[in-house]
């Protein structure tokens, strides 16, 4: 493959759509992190992707550790996955009516998932975890939402508050359109503190409605939560009867065949009461859900008082894409994806310690942050606390090499069962003069 390059001269087909895009779409992008801003330069616009391989609009190739900020698991295009889209779409593209792929998808997650007994299935995260809050204030009767500073539950108006992810990317405090009213049921605490977290339910335990966090910090860089703070989590909820909401949108079967809970549960205090999923389960398409057990879950319409509905919910592609990549998501397939990752993210760490570059590395599951600092990150202060503007050197000087990595030092980096010994050899011989323009 010819080598990429990182500036527009260079991929000149993505600088010209770019310059097409910008007119006709704000900012040329239709989600904010793809436009580069955190890293400069030009988006590469991608015209085709197969296994672990993306070739963008100039012909070149890249091998991919965005994997489309998660959902690619299998690797593009993966043949079973197509094959099974390929029989649905030829059956008709929505029905808005029921249909079997949608039972045999909720029945695979909460297959998967032992603490589920139901599913509601929804079209993005962003839709699973808005739906998740409301159900939670419907069942409790209460207003007060929880929430970790770092934590992005997608771009629902009361979770839009120190977000992480792009929000920080773009460093904006908040999102400019939410009205106060609309986060002031929102609490923001830090995450992996106990302490406060227990002050807080002392003070205002009887109006908090749920905490929502995610099973894993993924989106302010990778921050495990610290042994026991889940399960501290699902403590304080149960003892002042509020619900707890584990957002695994991203950990979703992507740290285990179940998810962050199937690695890190059972809690001792029970499972959390609401789980979301979007990402993987998908297999790229839009699907995503919400679940609990059947009596939490019978609150929603039809059977319950709190409404949630979508015409394109449950769609027969989407599920056929979802239910054949939860498929592939065997148990073998997870120690192959760490196995990849550590390759990876060890040569990361050696190149950058070569060149003197202070870094850490974290994990969830295969997902993994490099962070430039020299000391573990456990919130998100500490996460910001790190030299972004070196890991642009680093991210353009990859690119160049034909490396695709999150455009932000905010993001984790994923790999999928398709990355073999040539798209890994790729990124390990990169790295070298990454780590000596992270220096410079
Ligand atoms: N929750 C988490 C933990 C996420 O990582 C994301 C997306 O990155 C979302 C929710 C929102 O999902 P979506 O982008 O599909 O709306």
């Amino acid at each position: 493959p010819t080598p990429a390059t990182s500036t527009s001269s260079d991929a000149p087909a993505s600088a010209a759509l770019l310059e097409r895009a910008t007119r006709v779409i704000p900012g040329g992008v239709n989600s904010p992190v793809r436009a580069f801003r955190a890293v400069g330069g030009t988006p590469r616009f991608v015209a085709e992707a197969k296994g672990p391989w993306l070739t963008d609009a100039d012909g070149r190739r890249y091998v991919d550790l965005l994997c489309s900020w998660g959902p690619m698991i299998l690797g593009h295009a993966h043949p079973d996955v197509l094959e099974a889209v390929r029989t649905a779409a030829a059956r008709g593209f929505s029905f808005g009516t029921p249909s079997e792929n949608e039972v045999l998808l909720a029945e695979e997650i909460v297959r998967r998932v032992e603490p589920l007994e139901q599913v509601r299935l929804v079209s993005s995260g962003t839709e699973a975890t808005m739906s998740a809050v409301r159900l939670a204030r419907g069942v409790t009767g209460r207003a007060v939402i929880v929430k970790f500073a770092g934590c992005y539950h997608g771009h629902v108006d009361a979770l839009l508050a120190a977000a992480g992810s792009g929000v920080a990317t773009l460093a904006l405090p908040d999102s400019a359109g939410v009205p106060a009213e609309m986060t002031a049921d929102t609490i923001v605490l830090p995450y992996n503190d106990v302490a406060t977290l227990e002050a807080t339910f002392a003070a205002r335990g009887s109006e908090i409605a749920a905490v929502i966090t995610e099973a894993a910090a993924g989106n302010m860089g990778v921050v495990p939560p610290a042994p026991g703070f889940n399960e501290a989590l699902r403590r304080v909820t149960r003892i002042h009867g509020a619900l707890l909401i584990s957002d695994e949108v991203m950990t979703g079967f992507r740290c285990s065949p179940s998810g962050w809970y199937g690695l890190e549960g059972p809690y001792a205090g029970g499972a959390p009461d609401l789980f979301t999923f979007g990402k993987v389960m998908g297999g790229g398409f839009p699907a995503a859900a919400f679940g609990g057990t059947a009596k939490v879950m019978a609150h929603l319409a039809p059977t319950g008082p709190v409404y949630q509905a979508g015409t394109l919910s449950g769609n027969p592609v989407a599920t056929a894409a979802g239910l054949a990549t939860l498929k592939g998501c065997t148990d073998d397939l997870y120690p192959r994806l760490e196995a990849t990752a550590r390759t990876i993210a060890d040569a990361a760490s050696a190149a950058l310690s070569a060149e003197g570059v202070a870094h850490t590395v974290q994990w969830a599951g295969s997902m993994f942050s490099v962070f430039f600092r020299d000391q573990p990150v456990t919130n998100y202060d500490e996460a910001r606390d790190q030299d972004t503007t070196a890991y642009g050197r680093f991210f353009h000087s990859m690119l160049e090499s034909g490396v695709h990595l999150p455009p932000s030092a905010f993001e984790a980096w994923f790999v999928s069962g398709a990355h073999d010994d040539e798209a890994v050899s790729q990124v390990v011989d990169a790295l070298p003069a990454a780590a000596r323009a992270a220096a410079s």
